[in-house]
């Protein structure tokens, strides 16, 4: 089966794939949620150790 044109629903480009995102959109959105949650999970371990909280491990 041949893969269609499609355009894609973040970038806007039209492509030949068999989903509805790009595969570098969905690279790019993977790599923006594994950063934001590294980025939560820093915060958070400032928050406590601001506080003085140790996280428990
Ligand atoms: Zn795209």
């Amino acid at each position: 089966m041949a893969e269609e044109k499609r355009r894609c629903m973040v970038c806007g480009k039209e492509k030949e794939m068999a989903d509805t995102i790009c595969d570098e959109c969905k690279a790019s959105i993977r790599g923006e949620a594994l950063d934001k949650h590294k980025q939560i999970k820093k915060d958070a371990e400032r928050e406590f150790r601001k506080e003085g909280v140790k996280p428990e491990k």
